[in-house]
C-alpha cells in the first residue's frame, strides 16, 4: 500500500508562489519556509489534505530547480514521492518490471540510500511526464538514528 508522500514543484519564487495558495485557496497559511543552505534552496512545505506539497525555489541561477526551470521554460510539477512500505522490495519490483535507477542529483547516489525523513530512490522512468521518487519513511527510531548519525 503505498500513498503520497509529498508533490514537489519547482518556482521562481516560493513567497509569491505561497501567497497566491493562501490568498487564491485559503491554503499554506501554516507553511514552514526553510532556507537550507547545503543544498541551496529555498522550500515552503505544508499540506493539501493529507498531501504534503513542496514549493522549492533555488538561491542561485544555475542551482537545480532553476536549471530546472530554465530547460523547460517554466516552473512545474517537479517530482511526485510515493511513501512504500520496504524500499528494497518496491525497487526489486520496479527493476524486474523494467524500471531504471536513476542518480539522486543531490547525493550522487543510484537506490535506496537516506536522506533526512526516509531512505530514497528515484526511478529513470516517469509517469505522465513526472519524475518518480520511492521513500521508505522512518520509523521514529529510524529518524532518531538517522539524526544522531548526521549530528543534527
Ligand atoms: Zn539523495
Amino acid at each position: 500500500m503505498s500513498y503520497i508522500k509529498h508533490m514537489a514543484y519547482a518556482v521562481k519564487s516560493v513567497d509569491e508562489t505561497l501567497r497566491r495558495y493562501q490568498t487564491l485557496l485559503g491554503i499554506g497559511h501554516d507553511a514552514r519556509v526553510v532556507v537550507a543552505e547545503k543544498s541551496r534552496i529555498k522550500v515552503a512545505i505544508f499540506n493539501v489534505g493529507d498531501v504534503e506539497y513542496q514549493l522549492n525555489e533555488s538561491l542561485d541561477a544555475d542551482g537545480r530547480f532553476s536549471q530546472w526551470i530554465a530547460d523547460r521554460g517554466t516552473e512545474g510539477l517537479h517530482h511526485i514521492c510515493y511513501a512504500v512500505e520496504d524500499i528494497d522490495a518496491a525497487l526489486e519490483s520496479a527493476l524486474e518490471e523494467g524500471g531504471t535507477l536513476k542518480l539522486c542529483s543531490v547525493c550522487n547516489v543510484f537506490g535506496s540510500h537516506p536522506h533526512p525523513e526516509g531512505y530514497v530512490a528515484f526511478l529513470e522512468e516517469e509517469t505522465g511526464g513526472i519524475e518518480l521518487e520511492l521513500m521508505q519513511v522512518y520509523t521514529p527510531e529510524e529518524l532518531e538514528q538517522y539524526k544522531s548519525i548526521r549530528g543534527i
